[in-house]
């Protein structure tokens, strides 16, 4: 048992999950490491939101609302943190939701599967080896997608994604929304809107302004994302990471 009073109580709980998802078998060992880079930066940031991720994940709404036809990518990492508010994000937005797997075995994507299925969500995509898809027909597992989900789709919602995956869907013309606490990650430098925050913290903020955008004009929206420049909220976010002494 953590105490709640534990200065690092939070951290704690979610490396808890992370652990809970690698002994469960749907979380690879290196997605564990991949949880520890972002701690770091996420201590870095203070563990809170900070105002260039309030920009970005106001752009990132719009964007997703503006779709037409929008995925959100779910590895173990981001099931093992925040299975329910993908879901909620999910139908909120009208999104699909694909799972795309860095270490792909059968065992790990059945699991996720059934996880969704438990939180009553059941059209998962990306289920099906056999059908998968190669993006711009590119020979790698970096570039399978399912037909009727990411290999389709005009905007795409990752995080904790691998930055040769990311390039390829930004290549391919897609709008790739990422959420990565590392500012400097190839993830974080090329996808089209970059949200540097915790999964746990950005999802839930991006929920409540779904409800209120849902309601705003598409032309409102679009003001929105033309006037974002990630290249200059990636250098803001940056000066957040302070060393104090
Ligand atoms: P890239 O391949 O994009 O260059 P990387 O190889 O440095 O990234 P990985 O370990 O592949 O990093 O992926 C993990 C990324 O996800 C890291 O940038 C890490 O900071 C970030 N990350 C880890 N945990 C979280 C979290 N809970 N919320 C948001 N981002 C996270
Ligand atoms: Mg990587």
């Amino acid at each position: 048992m953590i105490p709640k009073n534990h200065p690092r109580y939070e951290s704690l709980i979610l490396r808890e999950k992370i652990k809970k998802a690698h002994k469960e078998g749907y979380l690879a060992e290196s997605g564990m490491i991949a949880h520890g880079r972002g701690e770091a930066f996420d201590y870095l940031l203070g563990e809170k939101t900070i105002e260039t991720a309030y920009k970005s994940i106001e752009v990132g709404v719009a964007c997703l609302l503006l779709a037409k036809k929008s995925v959100i990518s779910v590895n173990g990492n981001n099931t093992a943190l925040a299975i329910e508010n993908i879901i909620e994000l999910a139908n909120i937005t009208n999104s699909k939701i694909e799972i795309n797997l860095f270490y792909r075995t059968a065992k790990r994507v059945s699991i996720i599967k059934d996880l969704f299925k438990k939180y009553g969500y059941y059209n998962i995509l990306g289920t099906d080896d056999e059908k998968l898809k190669y993006i711009n027909s590119i020979d790698s597992p970096r570039a399978t997608a399912s037909e009727k989900g990411i290999y389709s789709a005009d905007v795409v919602l990752v995080s904790l994604e691998d930055g040769d995956r990311t390039e390829i869907l930004t290549k391919s013309g897609k709008k790739v929304i990422a959420i990565d606490l590392n500012p400097l990650s190839r993830t974080a430098q090329t996808a089209d809107i970059t949200i540097v925050d915790n999964i746990v913290r950005a999802i839930p903020l991006m929920i409540d302004l779904a409800k209120k955008y849902k309601l705003k004009s598409d032309d409102c929206l679009k003001n929105l994302v033309n006037d974002f420049s990630n290249e200059d909220n990636l250098k803001s976010s940056l000066k957040s990471i302070e060393i104090k002494e």
